[in-house]
Order: C-alpha cells, then structure tokens, then sequence
C-alpha cells in the first residue's frame, strides 16, 4: 500500500481502533493480545522460551484472529509471564517478524517482546509513591539533566552499581576523601527535579555486553515502553529492567526529587527496521510519494505524528510512563517535529490523572515533510498554542555564552556587548517568542555542545581563570533569578568540563567515552570546586525561598518587575515586587548583573536593603546591609532584598511606594530566530 493512503480520511475512518488493549495483556489464567496491522493478509503471535533473537526456542505459533478497525487478535491460556514474543505479519510481498511496538518490557537487545505480570514489579509501597513536588508551579522546578551513566562511572563516585539506574539512588556515597557523591550530592544542590536522558530502550548500545562499558546518549529509539537494558544489572530478562527502573523512581521520589525522561518520539533508530513499520509498512514515519523518508531530525527519519495511530500511540506511551512508573515529567527531543494537536492530546490525557506532570521540549522550527497540509508544528512561535508546555530557551542560552554556531563567540557573560536588551526580556520570562514565564525553560549549558566552563574558558583567551569562573557563576545567577523554569547540565555546579585527549573540549559527547562524560567527584577536593558548588547551591536555596523570581504569567510579570533604565554596556538592573505565602506583596528584590571588567556603583531606591547574592557567595542570609547606594563587582551579580515588618512582626505593603520612583524601560522586541540546532549521528 502507497503510504499517501495512510493518510487519507477513508483510512483513518476505518482503521482508528481506540481501545487501550493494544499489546499484551496478562492475567494468572490467560493472556490476550492485541496488535494494529490494518495492511496484514495473515497475523501469529510466536512464543518463545527466551528473550534472544536468533536462538531457535519457539514454543508455539498462534493464529491471530481479524478485529475491528484492523486489529487482530489472540489469546493463550495458562500464566504466560516470562514468556517472549513476537508477531509475524504476512503482508503479501513479504512476512515480517516484529517486536511488538506495545511491549512493555523486552529480552536482551530489544527484539522480542516479553508477556509480564507488572504489578510483580513494584517496589514496595508502590502504591503510596507520589510525585514529591505535586502541587506546585512548574516555575517552582529547578531541572537537572543527567545521563543514566554520568553520575556513577567515574572511580571518584563510589557508588556500586556504576552505571546502572540503581546507581541513581545509592545514599551515602563519597569520594575518596569523604565528600559527598551522586544523589545524596544532588540532594544537597537542592534540585527538585531530575532530568534523564533516554532511558527507554534505545539501539546504539549492545546490552549483551555490558562489560564493554559502551557510551551513548540514547537518541536512538527501538522500544518506547520498555526501559533500556544496558541500565539493568540483568539486560536478559525482561522483568529485571522494569523493577529496577521502578525503585530508581521510588528512591528519588522517597529522597524528594521528581523524575523527568527525555522522550524521542520524533524520530526512531531505524525507520526501516522500527517494529511498527515492519508491521504496517512505513506508517510511523514521514515518507514521500516514493517511499524516501523526510529528516528533518537529521537521524534519517520523521515521526508521522500526524496520523491517528501514530498519535494515539505517543499519547498511550506518555500515559504509560506516568502511570507504571510514576514519571513526573516529559522532556522531549525536538518536538518542533511532532505537531501541535499531538502534544495537546498528550498534556490532555496524561492530566486527566496526573495534573502535575511537567512538559517541555526542543521547540526548534525544522524542515519536515508532514503527511497533511497546514498542520501546525510544536515550535516556540506557536507556544501560544500549546499552553502548558514549555520550550528550550535558547535565546537565553546564546545570550548567555555566545552563539551555538561559534564555540569561540563570547556571549554576556563573557563580554560581549549588545546583548542587554534581549537579557532583559528573558530576565522577565519573555524572550521574543514567548507569552508565558511558565513557558520558558531557562538555560546555560545541557548535554548538547560545550560544557558551560568549557565553552567559556574557548572563548575567553585573555581571560584569566578566576574572571572564567566569575562567569561561569553569574551566568548561573542569571538563570536561576530569570522568570521561567531553570535548567541545568549535572556538573556545571562544579565546572564540568568534556577535555577531549588532545585538550580541546567535546562538543558533541553523544558517544564519547565515560572518561568523557562522566562527572569527576575529584574535582570537589580542590577548594575552588568546592566555592562554585556552595554558590550554585545558594542561588537554588535562594530562588526556592522567593515565589517573586518564580511568577506564572505575564501579567504577574508586568505588574512586579521594572526594568531599571539604564545604557552601560553590561550592565542590567531590575527591581521586583515579591510576594509572601498567602499572596501579599511583602518584599523587595533588586538584582543586577554586571558582565562589565569594571566595578559599578548602582543608586538603591529609598531604605535598607540586604545583599543576599554577591560575586563570592550566595545563600538566603544577608551577607551584608547597604543604603543609598551600592556597588557591584566586576563580572558579578547583585541580588538584594527588602522585607519591611510592621510593628506586629508582619510584613507590610511597600510595592506601590517602591515602584513609584522608578520609570519602567522600554524592551526591545526582536531577536534572533531560534537556531536550528544538529545534534547526535
Ligand atoms: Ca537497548
């Protein structure tokens, strides 16, 4: 069949089957599957004793029946968990055997389904785990994005199961000269949610062997459902992944951090040999009229989001994540190829009974061959389609560091001029393409291009190290003082870097080596890792303890913060309103950044203020207490504050007062289109 016909309203009328039995489905007496292949002639499940493809260990074939909405279906009696599976579809020009885009767990290496009692998984008291931030704003969140590996490989780690998700909960851990490692370092930086690179099961590492220590960032789908095995102390059988992937959530949780995944449904490892394209040919991509993938992804094909099935099943694999495993958030991989009603549908499902979990993505504007015409894509231009979801701030990032096109190209931070305006509107939750602050995922480094202090150490030649880390740090007050959500790569609190052999900086890290990749606790032994780590753990501290830097709209935004005029190159002021618990204005804030060699003195508006954030420490205590006026150090930020307590000890109104002297600037709207970014293959 000519994939164009997929995407008529004939087809989608006919065969849009909604039931959520898709897969296999156990009980202790039976099991039932159910599998979407509207182009079969003739479709079996083959069961098998083991999970290894290849291995001639067939138990049984078992003819599947014609359904509705061009499904067939089947069903085994006895307890089948454990059992392996795969369906073989006869499509008339050829018989396929596919791995079951339904599985929810795999053998090794992800081509053979396995039939799984899940709720024999749990971990215990699973039914009491809960999200630790539930309730709260997504402005609340402070993200940290770490891959599965990173965190435990390196010798410095201490940590056991190296490499592995149980790796991620192990409490107690140290370097060798007792400073604190993995979660319970995590757990002391403050974060509230951590950000995971792909941990489904991708393609690029060969899990039956693990001794090998293979590296890869996983942007390489095979298996949406099933956790990754290379993560697993035991990748063979299929019930091993699960349960540990499950007490990775539970630990965190228990430990108060909230788990997000980097999800890639955009594109998959292999458009030809994916498991639903050899069960309906072509249908899960992005094809022309002959045959040739689109890729945009640039990884040799494009989800065809567009079309029911393909839709129906990004929404069930969401929901799934959230339900099974308790997942509190979605990351995903260049969702400007995934279009705009396929990511509402997502929100609208997984909301229904989880209203806290937190989305946002790669909203980059990139060339693909959608099926239908006029279809509306997920990029930052059309956030206002997408309430509830929020985009990669990359116009802060480039700000920050300099372009993403030039590793050499100095940003604010390291003292390029020209940036002030475009800082002040990100400052406010606003870059160019955003109406929201809630929509806004602020950063200055992630796993793409260079580490933070690599990238500025490259374009800072004359600078001289403590100036490099100075900048470093007030990029990092920078984002998490801006309104929106802050984000950071795991290390940047402790100057990670990515030193290739020949002492230039990795900027593409996707298969490089653990040497490479790996956080390097050695470093906290030096004092001056130790001061980043103490200043990027007062900023959070600091951000957590003032809802005024976390506001959710931008009306909020509008009627509490004033740019402060002003035209010296490098230098930006705000003055903001705060709020306390129950919503009363109560405070004061004045924050500026200085990118600037020189030393500035700033003019207070009336009253004391306290310094909270200067260019050696950062915390919620007041470091010192000034008046009238102020100066702020050189490649530095300045954050003060103002609580007036009345004579009951209450806090009294003081905004109107505050804001009336100061004249509101005027911000510049433009910008820059957001970069198209090539990443991983
Ligand atoms: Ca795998």
């Amino acid at each position: 069949m000519n994939s164009e016909a997929y995407s008529t309203e004939e087809f989608e009328a006919k065969y849009t089957y909604s039931g959520n039995d898709l897969g296999a489905t156990w009980s202790p007496d039976a099991t039932a599957f159910r599998v979407w292949a509207p182009t079969a002639r003739a479709v079996k499940v083959r069961l098998y004793r083991g999970g290894t493809a290849g291995v001639d260990d067939l138990l049984e074939q078992v003819d599947m029946t014609a359904d509705v909405c061009g499904t067939w279906v089947a069903r085994k009696s006895g307890d089948l968990n454990g059992v392996y599976y795969t369906y073989l579809v006869d499509l008339g020009s050829a018989v396929n055997e596919a791995c079951d885009p339904y599985a929810r767990t795999t053998g090794v290496n992800g081509q053979r389904a396995m039939v799984i009692d899940l709720a024999s998984t749990n971990p215990k008291n699973w039914h009491k785990d809960a999200d630790p931030h539930a309730g709260q704003d997504f402005t609340d969140a402070v993200i940290y994005e770490l891959h599965v590996r990173d965190l435990s490989c390196d010798e410095s780690a201490g940590i056991r199961d190296k490499g592995k998700f149980l790796g991620l909960i192990q409490r107690g851990t140290t370097n060798g000269s007792g400073i604190p490692t993995g979660l319970d370092h995590m757990k002391a930086l403050g974060i509230t949610h951590l950000h995971l690179l792909p941990s489904y099961d991708y393609g690029s590492v060969d899990e039956a062997h693990p001794e090998a220590n293979q590296f890869n960032w996983g942007y390489d789908p095979l298996n949406f459902n099933v956790p990754e095995g290379s993560y697993a102390t035991d990748p063979f059988h299929g019930e091993v992944r699960v349960r540990e992937m499950k007490q990775m959530v539970k630990g965190l949780h228990d430990n108060g951090i909230s788990v997000v995944m980097d999800v890639v449904y955009n594109h998959v490892y292999d458009g030809g040999s994916f498991c639903f394209n050899r069960i309906v040919p072509q249908y899960f991509s992005r094809v022309d009229g002959s045959g040739t993938y689109s890729n945009g992804s640039g990884c040799g094909n494009d989800t065809a989001s567009e079309r029911s099935m393909v839709r129906k099943y990004i929404v069930d694999s969401v929901k799934y994540w959230a339900d099974e495993y308790h997942i509190d958030g979605f990351r995903f991989d260049l969702v400007g190829l995934l279009d705009v009603q396929t990511i509402n549908a997502i929100m609208e499902e997984v909301r229904k009974t989880h209203p806290n979990v937190v989305f946002y993505g790669e909203g980059w504007d990139m060339s693909t061959r959608v099926t239908k015409p006029n279809i509306p894509m997920a990029i930052q231009a059309n956030s206002p389609m997408t309430p509830g979801f929020a985009y990669f701030n990359d116009t802060l990032r480039d700000l920050l560091r300099g372009t993403v096109f030039d590793d050499r190209a100095p940003g604010f931070v390291s003292g390029a001029a020209g940036y002030e305006d475009t800082l002040r509107q990100c400052f406010l939750g606003l870059p160019h393409w955003c109406k929201s602050p809630a929509q806004t995922v602020n950063y200055g480094s992630c796993h793409d291009n260079m580490a933070l202090f690599d990238r500025i150490v490259v374009s800072t030649p004359n600078a001289t190290r403590a100036e490099q880390i100075r900048m470093n740090n007030l990029s990092a007050a920078i984002c998490m003082t801006c309104q929106g959500i802050p984000f950071m790569q795991a290390g940047e609190e402790m100057l990670r870097s990515k030193p290739r052999a020949d002492g230039s900086f990795e900027h593409n890290s996707y298969c490089s080596p653990d040497s490479v990749n790996s956080l390097k606790w050695d470093c906290l032994n030096g004092q001056e890792y130790r001061d980043v780590l103490a200043y990027y753990q007062g900023l959070i501290a600091f951000r957590k303890a003032h809802k005024a830097l976390r506001m959710t709209t931008a009306e909020e935004v509008s009627a509490n913060i004033r740019c402060i005029p002003g035209s010296t190159p490098g230098l930006v002021e705000f003055l903001i309103s705060g709020s306390d618990i129950a919503g009363e204005p109560s405070e004061a804030l004045y924050v500026a950044f200085n990118a600037g060699r020189e030393a500035r003195q700033l003019q207070l508006p009336e009253g004391k203020w306290e310094v909270c954030v200067n260019e050696r420490q950062a915390g919620t205590k007041a470091l010192a207490t000034v008046e009238g006026s102020v100066t702020v150090a050189p490649i530095s930020a300045l954050v003060l504050t103002k609580e007036r307590p009345d004579t009951d000890g209450k806090k009294v109104k003081l905004v109107g007062a505050m804001l009336g002297g100061v004249a509101a600037a005027a911000v510049t709207i433009g910008g820059t289109v957001a970069a198209i970014k090539r990443k991983h293959k």
